[in-house]
């Protein structure tokens, strides 16, 4: 069964997801990869299917953000860098909040990302994350003048 992957890595922490990427490729090469624009550059010389959105900061975490909210990523590996500040601090809160509203399993480290992909539900077609019921706050009364 084909995944949607999405990997993105801040820059202090692009070696290791591709180090990751290169350790994995057997699994990896069978998976549809969206990738920001510069972690996609690199993961792009190890794996093929690979779709680069924008650069981060420039858009492509909330391009991410996006396809999670349509339901078109399976799995997220994001390695972000716990010792950086970043100038889209904001948008890399917004997608891993999307990542919780969503369900969609997550990895922000290696040894999650390997438990992550090891895992037997990662290719049995029946399981599905149960996405959470909005219904009450999608009919909620809105004050009307
Ligand atoms: P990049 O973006 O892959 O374009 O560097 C990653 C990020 O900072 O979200």
């Amino acid at each position: 069964m084909k995944r949607n992957i999405a990997l993105v890595a801040h820059d202090n922490r692009k070696k290791d997801l591709v180090e990751w990427a290169i350790h994995n490729q057997d699994i990896l090469k069978d998976h549809k990869i969206y990738a920001t624009g510069t972690t996609g550059k690199l993961i792009s010389e190890v794996l093929t299917d690979v779709t680069r959105l924008k650069s981060g900061p420039l858009g492509g975490d909330q391009q991410l953000g996006a396809l999670i909210a349509e339901g078109n990523i399976d799995f997220m590996i994001f390695f972000w860098d716990p010792m950086t500040n970043q100038p889209h601090d904001v948008d890399v809160k917004a997608l891993l909040r999307m990542t919780v509203l969503y369900n969609v399993p997550t990895a922000c480290n290696r040894s999650t990302a390997d438990f992550l992909i090891t895992s037997g539900l990662f290719n049995d077609e029946d399981y599905k994350p149960i996405v959470k019921d909005y219904s009450v706050y999608l009919n909620r009364d809105v004050e009307q003048e």
